[in-house]
């Protein structure tokens, strides 16, 4: 199972397939920049094929028992336990993981699969009596149908676990097609994992197409009456305009452009390590990760002075050493985008704290001081770039905090709870965390952005939600 390399990628049917695509896509290790896999891509008929399998097998699928589903997510839930240091591997060599990080993400597999698991034993319905005498109102719980799963490369594995476990769990069929840069950890494994499971064929295929070539083709599709998109907001935006026309049902987890504010009362122990943890964990690449670090004015020269030289000391460089914290990034655009918006910066009037070197895909951190409106700041940088912002008080913070149309996790720091709370109650976002950084996700609870950063939610029952639908039956009986 370990070489993919043999492998034909695609998993329509119940089958292993090649793509019929004359492109392919190569896969290379983000670090090394060592070629591990070209793939044959698949064609616009691959995913056709997909779907009219999803189709075929999906009302079987919804009709088979809750304990029979369980049983196969808790029997896949063994298989990643059993397999957790080869997964880790792959998100190494292809998602270009530090080791603590790519544990973390298996660990998240693990708990979305968990969750997943109660899920076939939810599937309620509701017997609601009704204003007309002698009728009955039946509301049932139903699967949406075939799901369209689009996973982003940073947590490949768990992004696309998030969406694809608890859509099976709840009866649909799911066409998979991941990040094009890890289609190993964000497809193959997933359906490798499913399928020794024994959940039957034709219940979830991965593709591998290129969208240069596909277009909108994956989503425009009739067969998808629900598309779950995790990635960028310019992606999102695209994916939710052509649902929209269509009238497909969406859930968009997308880009952040998060803001950790500091206080005047911090402690500021607790707001260095946040922040260094909160920015650089998987070299900035989470869409959790803090943008813009807000300091009250009376405190940003401590701030500055700490975080700066605890920054200094994070290693960077080769992900399988176990000390490293910064590792590469997933290509060479993403280092150049980085770069690009740090000169941008400089133009803009920020000054540069902090800027190391760069050596192949590894970008040291680089930390900036200015505002809102320097380039940094601005946009999301998915990558080891950092804005400092100072503000003159708690009312400036949170103008400045909530000034970008993201709005997906932040965080405050204050040793007054009760401040804390309110502030965090008027920042605009979907996620919150006091005395603690933004990259938190804890698959039971409620996970979603507001404003631009998405549409719908994941967590217990936010899952259930998304995955299903009601019908009503009415039933005239006098
Ligand atoms: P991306 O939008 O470039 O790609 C995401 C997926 O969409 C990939 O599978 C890609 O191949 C596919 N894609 C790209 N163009 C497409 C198109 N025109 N039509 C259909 N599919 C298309 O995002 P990425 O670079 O993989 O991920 C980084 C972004 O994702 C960041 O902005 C990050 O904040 C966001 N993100 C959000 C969450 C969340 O839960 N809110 C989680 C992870 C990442």
């Amino acid at each position: 199972m370990s070489n993919y390399t043999e492998l034909d990628l695609n998993f329509i049917g119940g089958n292993w397939t090649t793509g019929t695509s004359e492109e392919v896509i190569e896969v290379t290790d983000p670090y090394t920049q060592e070629k591990l896999l070209t793939i044959q891509a698949a064609s616009k008929e691959d995913v056709y094929k997909a779907y009219e399998s999803a189709k075929k097998h999906q009302v079987k699928w919804a009709k088979t028992g809750p304990y029979e589903k369980a049983e196969i997510i808790r029997k896949a839930i063994r298989i990643v336990e059993d397999r957790k240091e080869e997964f880790s591997d792959w998100l190494i060599k292809e998602a270009g993981s530090t080791i603590a990080k790519a544990n973390l993400e298996i660990d998240l597999v693990i708990a979305q699969m968990r969750l997943a698991a109660e899920l076939p034993f939810q599937m309620e319905g509701i017997i609601n009596q009704s204003m007309i005498p002698g009728k009955k109102n039946y509301l049932l719980r139903k699967p949406v149908g075939v799901v369209g799963v689009i996973g982003p490369f940073n947590f490949p594995m768990n992004l696309a676990m998030r969406s694809v476990a608890p859509a099976l769990a709840t009866g649909n069929a799911v066409v998979l097609k991941p990040g094009h840069q890890t289609p190993v950890t964000g497809g193959t494994l997933l359906a490798k994992v499913f399928e020794e499971a024994g959940l039957p064929e034709g219940v979830l295929q991965v593709v591998h197409p290129k969208i240069s070539e596909i277009g909108d083709y994956f989503y425009e599709h009739p067969v998808p009456q629900l598309i779950s998109f995790t990635g960028s907001d310019t992606v999102g935006k695209q994916i939710g305009e052509v649902a929209g026309r269509l009238v497909k049902e969406t859930i968009l987890e997308l880009s952040g452009n998060n803001a950790m504010v500091v206080l005047d009362d911090a402690d500021m122990d607790k707001a260095v390590n946040g922040a260094v943890y909160g920015r650089f964990m998987h070299s900035g690449q989470i869409c959790m990760a803090i943008n813009r670090i807000i300091i009250d004015e009376s405190r940003f020269e401590e701030f500055t002075e700490q975080f700066v030289a605890k920054v200094k000391e994070l290693k960077v460089g080769d992900p399988r050493d176990e000390e490293t914290i910064i590792g590469p990034l997933i290509e060479e655009s993403a280092v150049e985008d980085l770069l690009e918006a740090v000169e941008e910066a400089k133009k803009d009037g920020a000054e540069i704290l902090l800027e190391r070197e760069r050596d192949g895909n590894v970008l040291s951190p680089i930390v900036v001081k200015g505002t809102n409106d320097v380039a940094t700041a601005r946009d999301e940088m998915f990558g080891p770039v950092v804005t400092l912002i100072p503000a003159k008080d708690d009312e400036h913070a949170l103008e400045l905090a909530n000034d970008t149309e993201q709005g997906l996790s932040t965080a405050v720091t204050s040793e007054d709870e009760k401040r804390a709370f309110a502030f965090a109650e008027r920042m605009e976002t979907g996620m919150v965390h006091i005395n603690d950084q933004s990259v938190n996700d804890e698959p039971y609870i409620a996970f979603g952005g507001e404003k631009e950063s998405g549409i719908g939610c994941f967590g217990r029952e936010h899952s259930l939600n998304e995955f299903t639908t009601w019908k009503w039956i009415s039933v005239q009986d006098e």
